[in-house]
């Protein structure tokens, strides 16, 4: 496919319990480059989504292992065979590049694939109990169980396909139901991904897709009866307020975050420059685990700061739907403004704009800002843009980390040491869900656990293994054994 041809304008209904269904009011998806309509979804009202429940609940799903491994495997190789129909809606509805819409659609091969590898494996445990002088002839079994209620699943943007996909995948491995609330921003592509699954033998009933402004549906996915487990990731402020919301109820809360990349005097600083670079502006700098603040210590920042901008030089900022593309536009213009507000608030506090470009509508180029004090908006809190924000810090290993631990956030890191007495503390000390040596925080397999603490998390993970555990109820049973 041609990037630049411009897919037709959808007008999509919600899929609940595979019936398509319509609303008078409807919500307009844009394009952010250019601002043109590309979909026309749904306005859901609540008692939409109370009905996605109520059948989701009213459904009894009996599909065996072998028949849930066919259906996601299925669904790997449909997406990997539409890759390009999906990175077309994802750029189109996203703003995202042509390259970082096809790695995003490619990337979603791996987490159904996995799950449908997964989903054949008991991982049932067995205990032996005549284990101590109180012990007796007998064995305790564990088996996992679906939940007896219904996911309920909010995604955000950044991500049209693997947010969604990381949560859906491990739920039907686990033979739940789901109803689904995408983003109002990029809800095409998981509409598109429901179909996927209805055609790979999905029964309808186990997923429901319902679209609307979470002001006035939102609340009715944290609350309805049916749902047993909020499976939720997006910004802090709506996790905490699901959190505040949703009562006697499971919940998963995977936040936002604010990752550092460390570079310490030892390091291989063109390497060290590369990550940097990479890691704050793939995306457009809109992932979880982008770059946010870059820890450098003084005795090596000036060289460093040298090769990062000779290396954000290169990138190619503009259409995302031309190939050659490598950062596209921000979600939309209101937040490419925060961020320039954020960068001038900085340059206001001392820092120094080593390279940019004025910002146009939502396209934000990656902006290379050097001596950024380490508690001022840009980097205290989540900018989620292509901003690549240098934070001096002495040659001391015990201020770097104080530094880095310094915000709410606690998601994931990067460190560029080869010291191996350096890398013990950071994975001891930095308050992140991971610490990853010579490579972006970001990096990760689609079934390593992932998530993060303090504001980014309550330390329940995701990847496809840990979710497929969070998505059960562990059910112990014993019985007479010699
Ligand atoms: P957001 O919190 O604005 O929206 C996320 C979802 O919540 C959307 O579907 C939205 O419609 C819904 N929502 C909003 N208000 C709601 C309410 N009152 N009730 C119910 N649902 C409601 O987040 P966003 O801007 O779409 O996504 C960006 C954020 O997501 C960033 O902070 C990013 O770091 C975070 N994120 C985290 C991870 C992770 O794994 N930790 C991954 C990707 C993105």
């Amino acid at each position: 496919m041609n990037a630049n041809v411009k897919p037709p304008l959808r007008r999509e209904s919600m899929r609940i319990a595979g019936r398509l269904v319509q609303t008078d009011d409807q919500i307009e998806v844009r394009n952010p480059y250019d601002d043109s309509v590309v979909g026309l979804v749904p306005a859901a009202r609540p008692e939409h989504v109370r009905e996605a429940f109520a059948k989701a609940r009213a459904f009894k799903p009996t599909l065996t292992r072998y028949e849930r491994q066919q259906i996601l495997q299925k669904t790997a190789e449909m997406l990997r065979d539409r890759r390009e129909v999906f990175a077309a809606l994802i750029t189109a509805e996203s703003g995202l590049c042509w390259k970082d819409s096809l790695y995003e659609a490619s990337r979603a091969y791996d987490v159904w694939s996995l799950s449908a590898q997964l989903t054949i494996k008991d991982d049932g445990e067995i205990y032996s109990c005549d284990i101590s002088p109180n012990g007796k002839a007998r064995k305790i079994y564990t088996t996992r169980l679906p939940l007896l209620g219904v996911i309920s699943a909010i995604t955000p943007f950044n991500h049209p396909l693997n947010m969604v996909s990381h949560k859906l995948a491990p739920a039907i491995a686990t033979n739940n139901r789901v109803v689904l609330k995408p983003t109002e921003l990029t809800p095409l592509t998981a509409l598109a991904l429901a179909d996927v699954l209805y055609e790979a033998g999905l029964p309808p009933e186990m997923l429901s897709v319902v679209t609307g402004n979470p002001s006035t549906m939102g609340d009715a996915m944290i609350t309805d009866p049916d749902a047993d487990l909020v499976t939720f990731t997006g910004s802090v402020r709506v996790g905490k307020h699901i959190a505040n919301t949703a009562g006697y109820k499971r919940v998963v809360l995977e936040l936002g975050g604010n990752d550092p990349l460390i570079v310490m005097e030892d390091a291989d600083l063109d390497k060290a420059a590369e990550l940097a670079v990479t890691g704050a502006t793939k995306n457009s700098g809109q992932r979880c685990t982008a770059v946010k603040r870059i820890l450098v210590v003084e005795s090596v920042a000036d060289a460093f700061s040298r090769l990062v901008v000779e290396k954000a030089k290169r990138l190619k900022c503009g259409d995302p739907s031309d190939p050659e593309t490598d950062v596209g536009t921000v979600i939309d213009a209101r937040s490419a403004t925060l961020f320039e507000t954020r960068v001038n608030d900085a340059v206001g506090l001392g820092a120094e704009i080593l390279h940019g470009a004025p910002r146009r509508g939502a396209l934000f180029a990656p902006t290379v800002v050097d001596r950024v004090p380490y508690d001022c908006e840009l980097v205290h809190e989540e900018t989620f843009g292509p901003v690549i924000p240098i934070v001096r810090c002495p040659d001391d290993i015990a201020e770097v980390i104080r530094v880095s631990n310094s915000t709410a956030y606690g998601l994931s890191s990067g460190v560029c040491t080869n010291r191996l007495d350096y890398v013990s503390r950071f994975v001891a000390e930095l308050e992140v869900g991971t610490v990853n040596v010579w490579e972006v925080p970001g990096y990760r397999i689609e079934m390593s656990p992932f998530g993060g603490i303090k504001d980014s998390g309550l330390g329940d993970k995701e990847g496809v293994v840990e979710a497929m555990k969070g998505f059960t109820n562990v059910r112990t049973w014993s019985m007479p054994w010699h």
